[in-house]
């Protein structure tokens, strides 16, 4: 069972089921919490609105009452107060249970580039203080990485995060290599010991392939792999998700993740 806090977007393409979707081909029981609300179609965010922190807190308290988690996975956490209230049930949640794994994909833009948070800056700072700290893996792109980490250069910023145990995959999904048709994910974890992935792109945009990847790795280490070899399994399922992507009326492609075999 893993429990997913995410948001909703309503066009179905990224977010909450995004990660329902992705964990349930790979098997796991998804445990479904609202972060934020949306208001979105297929091509552009129009309103970000963050749940109370009430009623997150009653939710996760609710199923941490009844159930043990696999592992957790965060996406957009929609405000620094949600983000503060996650931070404080992941750990109490890992010291009622073994440390399970934690995964966040530091979300803080969508898809067309507009902000999915209130407050930008309360936010990055309580993701960085709060919750970064008990994850267990990161999954920022190249613009996530700068926006989250005080340091200048790639390697500062990554470090900033390993130095406090977190392993850190950075995407390079933004940057598509259109040359080599190859985007290049690199880990590298608490550590400092570092794995890179060369992965084939596929031509195309898509909507959620940030939640899909990381919803993906969540549910391979919730089934017993280790790390790099969830990150392996989780690309490609993730290839094989955009390979057979379809299109809603308009707007980017909805990578396919229901009953994609494994
Ligand atoms: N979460 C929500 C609720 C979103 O609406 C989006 C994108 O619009 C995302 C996450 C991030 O999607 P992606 O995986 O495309 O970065």
């Amino acid at each position: 069972m893993v429990l997913a806090i995410a948001g909703l977007d309503p066009s179905g393409g990224a977010g909450i089921q995004a990660d329902i979707q992705t964990l349930s081909s790979i098997g796991c029981h998804c445990t479904p919490i609202i972060s934020t609300l949306t208001v979105q179609d297929s091509s552009a965010l129009h309103k970000v609105h963050p749940v109370s922190p009430e009623i997150l807190d009653q939710q996760i308290a609710t199923l941490n009452d009844e159930f043990n988690f696999s592992a957790i996975k965060l996406g957009a956490l929609g405000s620094a107060e949600n983000a503060k209230l996650i931070g404080h049930w992941i750990q109490v949640i890992n010291k009622k249970q073994k440390k399970i794994p934690i995964i966040l994909d530091p979300v803080i833009k969508a898809s067309d580039g507009s902000a999915l948070a209130l407050g930008d800056h309360a936010l990055r700072n309580a993701l960085v203080n709060e919750v970064i700290p008990y994850c267990t893996l990161i999954t920022p792109n190249e613009p996530e990485l700068k926006i989250l980490s005080s340091c200048d250069t790639h390697d500062a910023a990554i470090k900033q995060f390993t130095d406090l145990g977190v392993s850190v995959l950075t995407t390079g999904g933004h940057t598509k290599n259109i040359v080599k048709g190859t985007l290049e994910n690199q880990l590298v974890i608490g550590s400092g010991e570092q794995e890179y992935w060369e992965v084939d792109t596929i031509n195309g945009e898509f909507r959620g392939t940030g939640c899909t990847l990381s919803s993906a790795i969540v549910g391979f280490l919730a089934n017993g792999f280790a790390l790099n070899e969830a990150i392996e399994h989780a690309q490609r399922f993730v290839s094989n998700a955009l390979e057979q992507a379809y299109t809603l009326r308009s707007g980017q492609q909805i990578p396919q993740r229901s009953n994609l075999s494994v």
